[in-house]
């Protein structure tokens, strides 16, 4: 009997990847090794939870179990992978051994926490995945004050939505600016200008250094390099995410920042694959959704031994903050240059490289709607 094709995750990509085979084949036999329980959600729900008042359970859009009946599949769920050999082509869980025909790492990525003294350092808080968020429910919901460690796009979103459900916000970002990895200044300053009238405080060039328990209460005091002291509910981590490579690693793979694959989704070992969060294409980790959506699509064609070719069209990712909507697209840097327009309805701002070809992008407010033929016009030329 022919080995099953074997996915490590039950996350977006993984999950993504087998309703793509399956529209093409009802037949291969597929099985899936999950860490968690295997319920389908939907990730960047996340982040607007507090507003919504949803718990976990509301973000479930199918059980594990439903999951895997609706689509054919053998779920392990609760079931971490331990070691792969690529050789032998098995992997190791559970105590027991699975050979596999092709495997498929969609092991994600896992939030960072930086290092940070005292003795509730260990009480911080993430919230990249239903799991996390599912721990941290109650804790959230308790408190008043909160702190986030990192300003960036999750920082910024969670720390909008925590502000709309009645939340003190504390957001502490080493950069000078929120958004410093997504959008240009000047759409950072007109983001924070509203934040801060609307109560959050936004404490810049600075980061946490100690977390210490408050007497007597369920609070924490937390310290900053800068010498600022909060005395807060809850401290959330949004300071970046860590490809979860150390399996691959291990299995003799080669990993930079994250399992490296080609533009056929393969790892350096033989029948074996990643994508999503953990995989780094074309020297990139782009832990979105929509480059794991081209991912999946083409490696189901691989995976049912189709030739496939993955190539990136310019993408958008779209900052999901209500009150000042930010769309972001194709790609710039601090070279770039920038032809920007300030109207009543937003920033219409275009990049451009040192050859005056348009690179990337950015809108904001009403004129988010022009985000499209932004994207077309630069994929026109
Ligand atoms: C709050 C938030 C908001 C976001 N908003 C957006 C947005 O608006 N737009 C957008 O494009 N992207 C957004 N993202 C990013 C997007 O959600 C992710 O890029 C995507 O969900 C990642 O999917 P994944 O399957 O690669 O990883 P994950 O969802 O992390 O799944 C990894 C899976 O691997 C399993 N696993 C790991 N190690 C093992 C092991 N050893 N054995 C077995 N199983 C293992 C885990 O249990 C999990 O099931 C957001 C992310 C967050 C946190």
């Amino acid at each position: 009997m022919t080995a099953p094709i074997v996915i490590i995750g039950s996350g977006f990509a993984a999950y993504q990847l087998i309703k793509n085979i399956r529209r093409q084949d009802s037949t291969v036999a597929i099985q899936v090794f999950t860490a968690d329980d295997g319920d389908e959600y939907n990730k960047p729900d996340l982040s607007h939870v507090f507003s919504k008042q949803q718990d976990a359970d509301a973000l479930i859009l199918l059980s594990g179990a439903d999951f895997a009946a609706q689509y054919q599949v053998e779920l392990l769920a609760n079931t971490p992978v331990e070691r792969v050999d690529t050789q032998a082509q098995c992997l190791y869980a559970n105590g027991d051994s699975y050979a596999y025909s092709k495997l498929v790492f969609a092991t994600g990525a896992s939030a960072f926490i930086p290092p940070v003294k005292g003795d509730c350092a260990a009480k911080i808080v993430t919230l990249n995945s239903l799991s996390e968020y599912r721990r941290s429910q109650l804790e959230i919901k308790q408190a008043d004050r909160i702190l986030i460690m990192g300003g960036g796009l999750i920082g910024v979103e969670l720390a909008m939505d925590l502000q709309t459900s009645g939340k003190e916000v504390i957001v502490v970002e080493p950069n000078s600016r929120l958004l410093a990895n997504v959008a240009p200044d000047f759409v950072s300053l007109k983001l924070e200008q509203p934040l801060r009238d609307g109560g959050m405080t936004l404490e810049l060039n600075d980061y946490v250094t100690t977390i210490e328990s408050f007497a007597a209460e369920q609070a924490f005091v937390v310290s900053t390099k800068a010498g600022k002291v909060f005395d807060v509910d809850c401290v959330i981590s949004a300071a970046g995410l860590r490809p979860n490579t150390l399996l691959a690693l291990q299995a003799g793979i080669e990993v930079k920042h994250g399992i490296v694959v080609d533009a056929q989704l393969k790892t350096s070992a033989n029948n074996v694959y990643a994508l999503g969060d953990c995989a780094e294409i074309n020297g990139r980790v782009m832990a979105y959704l929509q480059p794991i959506i081209l991912s999946a699509n083409a490696l189901a064609k691989q995976l049912l031994g189709q030739l496939s070719q993955l190539s990136f069209p310019p993408m958008m990712v779209k900052v999901k903050t209500p009150t000042y909507p930010i769309q972001v697209g194709g790609r710039f840097n601090t070279d770039s240059s920038w032809r920007v327009a300030f109207d009543k309805h937003g920033v219409t701002a275009e990049a451009f490289d040192d050859q005056n070809n348009m690179t990337g992008f950015v809108v904001t407010d009403e004129n988010a709607k022009q985000a499209f033929s932004l994207l077309r016009k630069m994929s026109a030329r």
